[in-house]
């Protein structure tokens, strides 16, 4: 069995920054990555534009170069896909972690591949793996996605999107502006307030002018093959319907944390428990990075801000190390 000072539980942006970091302070490290590089951004939709610009996405202070201030996904996977390959950073992609067991002073991981062995873990397994689901039928018919990818799919269909935040109504407005018939059906009165400040203009424009239809206060009591059934403050409005995108967020893999022993809090807001100085959790040698430190907050961490959890973890880190070796 391999062992390694650390192994680092996720290759999206801040796992990466964690092995980057580990590899200058001389650390024997892995990634263990369940898909392609930066799974999760591979994964966003294809004309995604980040909300910050390039240079709060840096990892390592290395320059990130894009043709505009704010950064488009693919250049965003052009530029972690470089930092893994220049680097040569020791990562395994396509592996899941299945398990993390702490026997003494020491942890095992269990892979669906390997077995490993590991002085302290981190684990920086993002978000996007559980979307929120709306909780009504029909939701699993196979023309409701809780991702958004392409708007050229949903040209000339009868689009509904759920939600209110940035993906929502993103993929709207790209949808309708590739000929979809989009209605948004909006939970709340308004347009979130989260949304990029240049894209809320727009969507409200567009709803005013009637381009796009929206449902404010209004949620879904069910799906149809043809059709969608809401709730509205008028009554109960059906619509006909091709394609449902219900985007209305994601969720950290609770019970993989709760697997690892680590304590959430009781409250709705299911915060792990980690102690900000260091990122260590309830569990010695277990750390916490990147946004799954936010429990069902999941915009409070994002890139430009979690970014720092690298360099914190491994001076914890190497700071444990001095202080086995002096005593
Ligand atoms: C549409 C959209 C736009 C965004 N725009 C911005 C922005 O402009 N600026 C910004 O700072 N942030 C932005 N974010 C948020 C940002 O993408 C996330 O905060 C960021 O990806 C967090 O990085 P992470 O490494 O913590 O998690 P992730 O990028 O989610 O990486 C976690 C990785 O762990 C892997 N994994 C999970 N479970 C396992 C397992 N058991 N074994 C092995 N691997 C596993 C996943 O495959 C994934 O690759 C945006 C998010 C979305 C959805």
């Amino acid at each position: 069995m391999q062992e390694f000072d650390v192994v680092i539980i996720g290759g999206g942006p801040i796992g990466i920054a964690c092995g980057l970091e580990a590899k200058k302070q001389g650390f024997t490290y892995i990634i263990i990555e369940k898909g392609p590089i930066v799974n999760s951004l591979f994964n966003y939709p294809v004309n995604m534009q980040f909300f910050s610009s390039s240079e709060k996405l840096e990892i390592d202070n290395i320059p990130f170069i894009s043709k505009e201030a704010k950064p488009k996904r693919n250049e965003a996977l052009e530029y972690y896909r470089r930092i893994v390959t220049s680097n040569d950073l020791n990562i395994h992609l396509f592996e899941k972690v299945l398990e993390v067991e702490k026997v003494d002073e020491s942890f095992t991981i269990e892979t669906d591949k390997d077995q490993y062995k590991a002085k302290n873990v981190i684990v920086a397994t993002g978000f996007y793996d559980l979307p929120n689901k709306i909780k009504v039928p029909g939701e699993d018919l196979p023309k409701v996605s809780h991702y958004y990818n392409d708007p050229h799919f949903y040209a000339s269909q009868k689009l509904a999107v759920v939600g209110a935040s940035n993906s929502a109504i993103d993929a709207a407005l790209e949808c309708w502006r590739k000929g979809a018939e989009v209605t948004l059906i909006i939970r709340g009165p308004e347009v979130g307030q989260r949304v990029k400040y240049w894209v809320r203009p727009d969507i409200i424009n567009r709803i005013e002018e009637g381009s796009i239809k929206a449902y404010y206060n209004s949620t879904v009591k069910e799906i149809k093959p043809h059709e969608i059934v809401l709730d509205t403050p008028e009554g109960e409005v059906t619509l006909a319907n091709d394609f449902v995108l219900a985007l209305t967020g994601y969720m950290p893999n609770f019970k993989f944390l709760e697997k690892l022993g680590i304590q959430l809090s009781e409250d709705e807001k299911r915060l792990p428990s980690y102690d900000p100085e260091t990122m260590e959790t309830n569990i010695p040698g277990l750390f916490l990075a990147g946004v799954i430190c936010g429990g069902m907050e999941t915009h409070k961490w994002f890139i430009e801000n979690s970014r720092i959890h690298a360099p914190i973890i491994m001076k914890t880190i190497k700071e444990k190390q001095l202080v086995r070796k002096d005593s």
